[in-house]
């Protein structure tokens, strides 16, 4: 399949006149949340799913609560004579389900693997199940790890995979201790390498034309810096302070925080492994 993302913008429909909406196959339009930072790069994606012409369509993570972006979105449906009649949450965190209420406005069903977690009143989508809407048939596979309710979507006709922020379009996602698991988040990579998808859209970034590439990408990064900690453990133990000090070294120490709990979640994989021991908070081989 080509990469029409790759297209120029306003080539795929973001022209004078147009809703800002651009489409990535012949199922599926994303539309960029304006929220960009470092953590989210150039915003949420809200990915509009269903077949042209079949008059509604599932919506998956509707991202932050902000005027401009509720505009853009309703002017896309307009746009695409449309209705929501599903709204599927990849998980709770705000920049994806903040605005999960818009689910209620547009009289859709909202979907998310713990209701419990979201900001409004939602049905729970356990693994394996399915949410159809436009055409499309979208099986929610769970992948823990960034957050412990995280969902990939996986569009049965097409193979994309949804992605959320378990991969992302470019560098790598945060898996922070507490709500971030390590070991849950390798073991969903490799379950999502064994989903054969044809692409994977991510909740930030660019679509990825080469999942498998990626995939193998992302678990050689987390092994390696895994390695790293396991060095530090056993060069100078004690405690995430001083293990992050020594990893992280060649990094401004305004990043030691966030650094720090991503240390704790490859610590915490590392003892139920058995191969580091925690005495409180100092670890050692
Ligand atoms: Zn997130």
């Amino acid at each position: 399949m080509p990469a029409p993302d790759d297209l120029p913008e306003g080539a795929a429909g973001a022209g004078a006149g147009q809703p800002p909406l651009r489409w990535l196959d012949e199922v599926t339009a994303v539309v960029l949340a304006p929220n960009p930072s470092p953590m989210t790069l150039e915003g949420t994606n809200t990915y509009l799913m269903g077949q042209r012409g079949r008059g509604d369509v599932v919506l998956i993570d509707p991202g932050p609560d902000l005027v401009a972006h509720r505009a853009a979105l309703d002017a896309s449906l307009r746009w695409m004579d449309a209705t929501v009649s599903a709204v599927v949450l990849t998980h709770h965190h705000a920049d994806h389900a903040e605005a999960a209420g818009w689910a209620d406005d547009w009289g859709a069903v909202l979907h998310a693997f713990t209701p419990d977690l979201v900001p409004a009143k939602a049905r729970p989508l356990p693994d394996g199940a399915t949410v159809g809407a436009g055409g499309v048939t979208l099986e929610a596979v769970h992948t823990p790890g960034h957050a412990s309710d995280h969902l990939c979507l996986k569009a049965r006709d097409t193979g994309v995979v949804l992605t959320g922020d378990h991969v992302l379009g470019r560098g790598t996602t945060v898996v922070a201790w507490p709500d971030g698991d390590m070991r849950e988040y390798m073991a969903s990579l490799e379950r999502l390498g064994g989903l054969s998808a044809s692409a994977l859209y991510p909740g930030h970034g660019p679509a990825l034309h080469d999942p498998a590439g990626v995939i193998a990408e992302y678990l050689a990064h987390r092994r390696e810096r895994e390695q790293q900690v396991l060095d530090a453990v056993a060069a100078v133990g004690g405690t995430p302070g001083e293990i992050v000090a020594r990893v992280y070294a060649d990094v401004d120490p305004v990043l030691y925080p966030a650094a720090e709990r991503s240390v704790r979640a490859h610590l915490r994989k590392l003892v139920i492994e058995g191969r580091v021991r925690a005495r409180g908070d100092t670890y050692s081989i």
